[in-house]
């Protein structure tokens, strides 16, 4: 049995407290926040609740796989969502449905994309053959070093190649004519905080995993239940959480952590330490590693930054479903230039969640539950947010418009939150949304490791560590940082 300490209370922390707990080591957690879960957050305020931020789930199995790895039984309902989110195009009126089924996805479309379940299907089985040929060789592994990763990558069917050096808008431009169909099909790239542009085609993967393979999910009861249901277990095992701790400083000999140091001075020593603080800035910011510089960390590609508005609404807003996607025009250029613009965007593209249409207790009868996302800059490139208020009034009265709602006149409640608020709570790296991106040299053996590379001691978990970002991701993390202190320990 060994004292273990968790930095952080994100998915992959109380993932990794659960499956350590489970093995029979003492584990503490030590959280920044007032509250656990990290971005899988929540907020009450004036008789609504909010999902922080995660909206949605997808490879559910990996839930199931959390659970079943210690012993129980998930407590977790999830529902499909089919249709799984509808699109309102600038200037037209209709939002377009986006099914699972192939045949009604056909009919939605039939308009403007002739043949479509024909193309979806081949475009999907193509995006299924490559996940399902990389999913357990590159994505669940651990890797030692660079050479082996790459070995690994050559045992991948050389017919995915072509997928690694063209971009995901290229791979939609040649399977479908309507631009429509297209922008729908490189959305994706949003979900990995980049743009479809710079995406490479092997993401379409997750248009594999929301259309075909798993689907989306939502969470009865909101995506928070996710959290407290972990809480519970955790409380049932003994693991300690401190809130409002944060983690400033670490002490060390003889190439081993040896305690950590917190905002309040106070001195936490075990054995073994996980960091679900992000494995890069935590690597720069508080190891000072000169591999994580603040002008290297500055340099590597982030994702997107969040804008997010929650809205409490007096009355019902029929046009709006579970999941709304609101577009603008000229999609190219938007996406080109949103990454590294100083300015707030003037015509936002942005993602609506109205939870109150699957859920009765977010808030009052008759009212509505919005969560708005908008991605924009992170900190680097527009660190000054005073405009805020603005931006939130400028989304609103568009989404108003495109529903034929006067939002503006019924707000019950409002809470903003921009990059720097994203910052500030949970210590998101210049107020980027899922961490690290996932270019090519930035996964696998080239994203940030789950061992450091000093201390043999210190582990990390989380989104910018391997495999990557997104709750099934962290999942997986949590149980591939598990089994690398079991191999590491067993040999000691
Ligand atoms: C707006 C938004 C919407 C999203 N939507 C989805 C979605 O619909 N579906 C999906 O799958 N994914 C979504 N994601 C991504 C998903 O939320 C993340 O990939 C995942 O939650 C990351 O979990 P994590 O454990 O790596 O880290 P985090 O959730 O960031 O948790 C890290 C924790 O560590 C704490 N911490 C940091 N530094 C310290 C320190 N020094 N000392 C102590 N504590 C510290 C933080 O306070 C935080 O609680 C979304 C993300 C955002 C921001």
């Amino acid at each position: 049995m060994k004292n273990v300490i968790v930095i952080g209370s994100g998915l992959g922390g109380l993932s990794t407290a659960l499956r350590m707990a489970h093995k029979g080591h003492k584990v503490t957690i030590l959280e920044k926040h007032s509250t656990a879960g990290g971005r899988l957050n929540i907020i009450k305020k004036d008789g609504f609740t909010f999902d922080m931020g995660p909206s949605f789930m997808s490879m559910t199995y990996e839930l199931e796989e959390l659970f079943e790895s210690i012993g129980r039984k998930n407590p977790i309902q999830l529902e499909e969502l089919d249709p799984l989110y509808q699109v309102f195009f600038e200037g037209q009126e209709k939002p377009r449905q986006i099914y699972k089924s192939l045949e009604n996805l056909e009919k939605e479309f039939a308009d403007i994309e002739p043949n479509l379940a024909e193309k979806v299907d081949k475009y999907l089985t193509r995006a299924g053959e490559f996940f399902h040929d990389t999913e357990d060789k590159v994505v669940k592994a651990n890797f030692n070093n660079k050479l082996e990763y790459i070995l690994k990558l050559t045992r991948v069917p050389l017919k995915h190649l072509p997928y690694l050096f063209r971009t995901m808008w290229k791979e939609v431009d040649k399977t479908f004519t309507s631009e429509e169909v297209k922008i729908i099909f490189s959305l994706v790239a949003f979900f990995l905080g980049s743009t479809p542009f710079q995406t490479p085609a092997i993401y379409s993967l997750l248009n594999y995993t929301e259309m075909r393979h798993n689907g989306y999910w939502k969470v009865k009861g909101g995506m928070y239940k996710v959290v407290t249901e972990i809480l519970k277990i955790l409380k049932e095992m003994n693991v300690e959480i401190h809130y409002n701790t944060e983690i400033v400083g670490v002490g060390n000999n003889n190439g081993a952590v040896h305690e950590l140091v917190d905002n309040h001075g106070k001195k936490w020593k075990a054995d073994i330490f996980i960091s679900n603080s992000d494995a890069a800035s935590f690597r720069g910011q508080i190891l000072g590693r000169k591999s994580y510089s603040p002008k290297k960390l500055d340099k590597m590609h982030w994702t997107l930054a969040p804008f997010t508005i929650y809205l409490g609404v007096n009355g019902r807003i029929d046009k709006l479903k579970h999941h709304n996607y609101f577009l603008g025009e000229n999609f190219k250029g938007y996406a080109d230039m949103i990454f590294t613009s100083s300015v707030s965007p003037q015509k936002p593209y942005y993602y609506v969640n109205a939870l109150s249409k699957s859920e009765n207790d977010v808030a009052p009868e008759g009212c509505e539950n919005l969560f708005i996302l908008c991605p924009v800059p992170d900190l680097r490139f527009k660190p000054d947010w005073s405009d805020k208020e603005e931006l939130a009034l400028n989304i609103i009265d568009d989404l108003s418009k495109r529903v034929g709602f006067d939002i503006s006149s019924k707000i019950m409640t409002k809470t903003i939150l921009g990059p720097d608020d994203w910052e500030s709570k949970l210590n998101l790296y210049k107020g980027s949304g899922l961490g690290l991106a996932h270019d090519m040299d930035q996964v696998g053996a080239f994203r940030p490791k789950n061992k450091d590379e000093y201390f043999n001691n210190l582990y990390y978990v989380g989104a910018s560590t391997t495999p990557g970002t997104g709750l099934p991701m962290v999942i997986i993390s949590s149980r591939l940082v598990t089994e690398r202190i079991e191999n590491d320990f067993r040999a000691v």
